[in-house]
C-alpha cells in the first residue's frame, strides 16, 4: 500500500510530534514541515527589533518584508531543520526561553496567521511531506491524506522537556516548565483562531505511557495502516 502523500501530525506542546514526525520523516524521505518553527521565527524576530507583540500591524509589516525559509538541511547539533530568515540561519535561536514565554501571542495573532498560511501550503504541495503543528488538520491540510492526533499528559510532557533541557546543559525547573507548557497549551486552545483541536477524522495516538522509540514505532504503523496502535482508545 503506497504511503499517504501529506501526513498531518497536530498536537500539544511536548507531546512528541516534532521528535516523531522528523524520525519517520527521515526514515521514509518525506519533508519534514515544523510549523511552529514559522511562529518562532517571528517571535524571535519582533523580540530582537523590540516590536510591540501585540501590535498585529507591526508584526505583519515584519512578516512581509522578511523572506522566511525552511529547508531539511541538518548540520552538527541536534536540529530537525534549518530555518532562515532573509539568509540567516537562526535555528539554534528558535527554542530559547524567550521566544517559549511569547510565542504564543504571536500565534494568537489572526493577521500573522493569515500571512502564515501561503508559505505553509506551499511546502505541502511539494508532497511527501509530514507538516506538524496545533492547526495542520483542521485549517492549514484539511485534505491531508492521513491526520494524527499525537497527546500526553501535561506530567509527562513536562518531564519530558525537564529532561530535554538537562540533556542540552540548560538550566531546568521542572515546576517552571509544567507552568509554562500549562499556559501554552490554554492560550493555544481557547484562541478563537485556529485553536489546537484534534480534527474528526485525525487518529489519537496518546504517547503517556510510550518512549520515543515506541511513539515513533506507534505512529509509524498509522502511517502504514491507516491503523491506529493497540494502546489507543
Ligand atoms: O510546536 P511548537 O512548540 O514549536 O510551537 C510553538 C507555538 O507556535 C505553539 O505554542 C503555538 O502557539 C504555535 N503554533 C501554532 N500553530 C501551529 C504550530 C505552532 O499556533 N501550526
Amino acid at each position: 500500500m503506497p504511503l499517504p502523500n501529506t501526513i498531518a501530525i497536530d498536537g500539544p506542546a511536548g507531546s512528541g510530534k516534532s521528535s516523531v514526525s522528523f524520525a519517520i520523516a527521515q526514515q521514509i524521505g518525506y519533508l519534514f514541515v515544523d510549523t511552529g518553527a514559522f511562529y518562532r521565527a517571528v517571535t524571535l524576530l519582533a523580540l530582537e527589533q523590540h516590536l510591540d507583540l501585540h501590535h498585529s500591524g507591526q508584526l505583519i509589516t515584519l512578516v512581509e518584508r522578511t523572506r522566511l525559509d525552511m529547508t531539511p538541511e541538518l548540520a552538527d547539533d541536534d536540529r530537525q531543520f534549518t530555518f532562515l530568515a532573509d539568509e540567516r540561519d537562526i535555528t539554534c535561536d528558535l527554542h530559547s526561553a524567550e521566544v517559549d514565554h511569547s510565542v504564543s501571542i504571536i500565534a494568537a495573532d489572526q493577521e500573522v496567521r493569515a500571512a502564515l498560511l501561503n508559505p505553509q501550503r506551499l511546502l505541502a504541495a511539494r508532497g511527501r511531506v509530514i507538516m506538524a503543528g496545533r492547526d495542520i488538520g483542521t485549517v492549514i491540510l484539511p485534505d491531508a491524506d492521513l491526520k494524527i492526533y499525537i497527546d500526553a499528559t501535561l506530567d509527562k510532557r513536562a518531564e519530558r522537556r525537564y529532561e530535554q533541557r538537562l540533556r542540552n546543559g540548560e538550566p531546568a525547573d521542572l515546576d517552571e516548565i509544567r507552568e509554562s507548557l500549562r499556559r501554552r497549551d490554554e492560550v493555544d486552545s481557547s484562541r478563537t483562531n485556529a485553536p489546537l483541536l484534534r480534527a474528526p477524522d485525525a487518529i489519537y495516538l496518546d504517547t503517556t505511557s510510550l518512549n520515543l522509540e515506541e511513539s515513533i514505532a506507534a505512529a509509524y504503523q498509522i502511517i502504514q495502516n491507516g491503523k491506529p496502535s493497540l494502546n489507543q482508545p
